[in-house]
């Protein structure tokens, strides 16, 4: 077979790699629009149930995956100036270049051909049996069928920037500042020896109230220096310059598609679906779709009915993740309801903001509950078959 893949991030990478060793006389060619080793995005984290399916699809890169990254075991959260300890919330950080680099490497050594500074247009497709739209979330080749996809975009609105800084943080940690134009809040976690990553975040009246909007990016860092001053240690952050010294201040879109294939042209990752930051999910995601995708050409030998499996199978994968992703964004969306919390309780429920049953209870109730659900089991059957019901009606009421 002759696969064409359209962009060179983590999921077509994997995706190639899978197919070549499923059968090495496929004849493989990624193209990346970008130089090789040049990318956006610091470190990304993800959880251990990964390493075991890459373990499973490759155990080569899921080694190099392990031996790259760095594991951290407790959360933290500094509130003001309080602060907040929550051991056994283990995670992995692995720098994002280096993933490519060795998902890249990897996938050459079977035989790949991988061609960076190659960018290619939704009007001159490469010839191939299969054509894989892994070109991330502005897909131009799924942009140009938007209306077969059914694509759909919604967008958040606080505002967040990623940022690097050589401070290490042995925790996965939280900072909640108050400025008197309201809070601005990051995590940070480290990728690796001498860094780590962070991302900022603030309601649009705080991002426009403290002037973010209009400063140019050296201006911005300075400002966000200040205000996490405590949390950075002496440490600057790193920004990513652009030519015009604009900051990278974005608003989360999140996707979704209707249908994932057209002929024989298929979405993966995040051309397909996004999940929003704070869930820390989309390159996991973004994997697993490689793993799915490869497993339904093996399991059909007819390409449409493979497609079609594939996409049907990851979107009902996908209805629970993107709905705990929705509700996180909305727990920092609604920030003020929960931030004057006891530091224990506002802790607990950060934890918990993926909950559909979070937004409509009182926070301290809620709060009681889980406390209590934790130590019955009955109680927290109730709470999970209570909360899509709360939320179901709730948002029914709000559509009418
Ligand atoms: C602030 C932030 C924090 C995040 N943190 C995490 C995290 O902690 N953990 C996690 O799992 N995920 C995280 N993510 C999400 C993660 O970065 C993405 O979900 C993941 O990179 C998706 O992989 P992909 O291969 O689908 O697309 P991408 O990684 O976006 O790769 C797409 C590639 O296609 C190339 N390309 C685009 N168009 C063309 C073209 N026409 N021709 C050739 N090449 C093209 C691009 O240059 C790019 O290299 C985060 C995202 C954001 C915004």
């Amino acid at each position: 077979m002759k696969i064409a893949c359209v962009g060179g991030g983590p999921a077509s990478l994997y995706f190639s790699i899978l197919m070549k060793l499923q059968d090495p006389s496929h004849d493989i060619t990624v193209h990346e629009r970008n130089p090789a080793g040049s990318t956006y995005g610091w470190g990304v984290t993800y959880w251990a149930g990964l390493l075991d399916k890459l373990r499973e699809g490759d155990p080569v890169s899921a080694l190099a995956v392990r031996e790259n990254s760095v594991c951290w075991n407790d959360g933290v959260a500094h509130v003001g100036d309080r602060t907040t300890v929550h051991p056994g919330d283990e995670g992995f950080g692995i720098g994002r270049r280096r993933m490519l680099d060795l998902l890249a490497e990897r996938a050459r050594s079977l035989g790949v051909r991988v061609e960076y500074e190659r960018e290619i247009t939704p009007d001159e497709l490469p010839d191939a049996d299969l054509v894989v739209a892994g070109d991330g979330v502005n897909s131009a080749l799924r942009e140009r069928h938007a209306d077969h996809f059914g694509t759909e975009t919604a967008v958040g609105s606080n505002y967040y920037v990623w940022l690097g800084t050589t401070r290490v943080f042995d925790s996965f940690t939280f900072s909640f500042v108050e400025t008197d134009r309201g809070w601005v809040w990051c995590y940070a976690y480290r990728f690796g020896d001498d860094h780590s990553t962070l991302v900022v975040e603030c309601s649009p009246e705080t991002w426009t109230g403290l002037g973010l909007d209009a400063a140019s990016e050296a201006d911005g860092l300075a400002l966000l220096e200040k205000l996490f001053a405590d949390l950075l240690d002496g440490h600057g952050l790193i920004g990513r310059a652009q030519p015009d010294g604009a900051a990278q201040w974005l608003t989360f879109r999140t996707l979704t598609n209707r249908t994932w294939h057209r002929g024989n042209l298929v979405l993966l990752g995040d051309a397909a679906h996004t999940t929003h930051y704070s869930i820390g999910a989309g390159t996991t995601l973004a994997l697993e779709d490689a793993i799915a995708l490869a497993r339904a050409l093996k399991g059909h030998a007819d390409l449409e009915t493979a497609l079609d499996a594939y996409g049907r199978e990851r979107r009902a994968e996908l209805l629970p993740v993107q709905s705990a992703a929705r509700h996180s964004a909305q727990w920092y969306e609604n920030l003020p309801r929960y931030i004057r919390l006891p530091p224990a309780q506002m802790f607990a429920l950060l934890g918990q903001r993926h909950s559909p049953l979070l937004p409509y209870v009182p926070p301290q109730l809620y709060y009681r509950i889980d406390r209590a659900a934790g130590r019955l089991e009955v109680l927290r059957r109730f709470k999970r078959w209570l909360g899509p019901k709360v939320a179901r009606s709730v948002q029914a009421r709000s559509h009418r």
